[in-house]
């Protein structure tokens, strides 16, 4: 029997994709692989990890064969019913938290919520506000809806086309959202990780723009008076962000920068 050494050098694997597979399959810790290395691995333990092993370098994304990723500190389960959270999206929640203020009470939606990563984690790093979470997608939903209380956040679920399932006379302090924003012909779309995504959470299938214009052109008329939309968008459509948000009639609209120097998120305030 292979010993958990061979088994990590055993796949043409980046060696720390085999280590998160390992550590998956055998339930120990980076540590504790180091100091069992030379040990055997049980047959049916070889057996999981090869067959994981052999999915990822068919291209299966490890975040769907570990059934987590982490975001914002938190480990969130994600299945192929959901986008994988991206780190970009810490900015987006990292904006909202700054414009809105976590010290006091808030009415807090986040549209199209996937996996619910920035709903819950708006719900737990800020705790006197109230978040709900729209999806169009049940299957999401129900992932979203397993986070929320495997961590404890308090989230109330919509299942709807952005703010069409919130009842008429709820007003936000902030609209957030993560829309899906590719181009429908966009080549990411038929490469690496983002082919097993769920097509429905990546394309509009069309421009790229019209979730985003469809939620500029209605999110407004949704906030208090003063309160944010803050959206997430492609590194070339920060510019038409901007002119969607002030045609709605936000103010102080401004697009912010990734850790790679990309426009990722742009935010309005409404008068
Ligand atoms: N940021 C994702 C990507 O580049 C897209 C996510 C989205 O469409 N909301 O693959």
């Amino acid at each position: 029997m292979p010993t958990l050494n061979d088994a990590l050098r055993h796949f043409e694997l980046p060696r720390l994709e085999a280590r998160l597979l390992l550590s998956h399959v055998t339930g120990l810790s980076h540590a504790g692989m180091v100091s069992a290395g030379a040990d055997e691995l049980p047959a049916a333990q070889w057996q999981a990890f090869s067959q994981l092993a052999s999915r990822r370098l068919a291209g299966e994304p490890v975040a769907y064969l570990l059934g987590w990723r982490e975001f914002y500190g938190r480990e969130f389960a994600v299945s192929p019913a959901v986008l994988i959270p991206r780190p970009e999206t810490e900015h987006l929640v990292e904006a909202v938290l700054d414009k809105v203020g976590r010290k006091r009470a808030a009415n807090v939606v986040d549209l199209g919520t996937g996996s619910g990563i920035i709903a819950c984690t708006l719900a737990l790093e800020a705790p006197q506000w109230q978040l709900s979470a729209v999806d169009l997608s049940p299957a999401a939903l129900a992932v979203a809806q397993g986070n929320a209380a495997n961590l404890g956040a308090a989230v109330l679920f919509y299942q709807g086309s952005w703010l069409t399932p919130l009842p008429e006379s709820m007003r936000f302090d902030a609209i957030v959202s993560n829309p899906p924003y590719i181009e429908r012909h966009d080549h990411h779309l038929a490469e690496g990780d983002v082919r097993f995504e769920p097509r429905m959470a990546l394309t509009d299938e069309h421009d790229g723009l019209a979730c985003l214009r469809e939620i500029a052109a209605t999110a407004p008329a949704r906030l208090l008076p003063g309160g944010w939309l803050l959206v997430e968008h492609g590194y070339d459509q920060g510019a038409a962000c901007r002119e969607l948000f002030a045609a709605a009639g936000l103010q102080q609209v401004a697009t912010l920068p990734d850790l790679a120097g990309n426009d990722r998120v742009t935010l309005g305030n409404k008068p």
